[in-house]
């Protein structure tokens, strides 16, 4: 038995790194799984390694006419939506002396509204189901300074808070909201980067697997976190920790 038998997911940035490893996963524990990436080739690709139920959609999260066709393709195939991952994300480097605005507005975009116009659209479903999880892929960017850019720290506090402010909102529909907190993990994001920078200092000094970030995310959305919610919780190695 799977721990999310009969579950349906949506999971988005699931064309690669730790949104790949949660669809496989979530497949392998019994899930209904939609697989969402705007590199729609990606995605497909996904689906096929993820075998069993799983549907690939092509989509930016950005646009919020995507997300409503991504609904339509659980709904459509899987009828109804119990687990949400909002993973999808983009990475930027820039300091506060290097920002440019339209790099900006774009982080801010994918990385922070759309984590809450999903929800926004996710939750008459879940009211429907009377219970749902919602696992957003945040970052230890959005707890500490030291691991991204300045649009992609304050984009991942603003997930933070997003994820605190719908856990209280949503939990008496019994909707649970939770963070992952990665640290550096060996992604298509961080391919080429020289992760010792991030990694020699820290407790355990290596780069985390999209696999053990996908570990979490199993947990949050079964029902073995049924008492946690609003919790961004770090996947570091330690970082945070120090
Ligand atoms: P990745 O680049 O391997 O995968 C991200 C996926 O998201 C890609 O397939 C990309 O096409 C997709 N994507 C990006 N923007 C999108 C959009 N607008 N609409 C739909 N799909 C979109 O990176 P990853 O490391 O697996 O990143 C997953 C999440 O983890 C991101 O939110 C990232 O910020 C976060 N994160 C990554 C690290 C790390 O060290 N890799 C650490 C902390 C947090």
């Amino acid at each position: 038995m799977g721990q999310l038998d009969g579950k349906v997911a949506i999971i988005t940035g699931a064309g690669s790194g730790m949104g790949r490893a949660m669809a496989i996963r979530f497949v392998k524990e019994g899930a209904k799984v939609v697989a969402v990436d705007y590199a729609g080739d990606s995605a497909a690709e996904t689906a096929k390694m993820a075998g069993g139920d799983c549907v690939a959609v092509s989509g930016d999260v950005s646009k919020a006419a995507d997300l409503d066709a991504a609904i339509k393709v659980a709904v459509d195939n899987f009828g109804g939506i119990d687990v949400l991952c909002n993973n999808a994300g983009i990475l930027s480097m820039n300091d506060v002396e290097t920002q440019d605005w339209d790099e900006w507005d774009r982080v801010q975009a994918i990385n922070c509204k759309a984590v809450a116009m999903f929800i926004q659209k996710v939750v008459p479903y879940m009211e429907k189901r009377g219970k749902g999880a919602i696992v957003n892929t945040a970052s230890v960017a959005g707890l500490v300074a030291e691991a991204g850019g300045l649009a992609y720290t304050v984009s991942k506090h603003g997930c933070v808070g997003i994820t605190r402010h719908a856990a209280t909102t949503l939990g008496s529909k019994n909707i649970r909201v939770n963070a992952i907190c990665p640290g550096a993990i060996a992604t298509g994001m961080t391919k080429g980067m020289d992760m010792s920078v991030f990694t020699a200092d820290k407790a355990i000094a290596r780069t985390g697997q999209p696999e053990e970030i996908a570990a979490a995310a199993v947990f949050l959305a079964s029902d073995e976190s049924s008492f946690m919610t609003g919790v961004p919780m770090p996947v570091d190695g330690g970082w945070v920790a120090k």
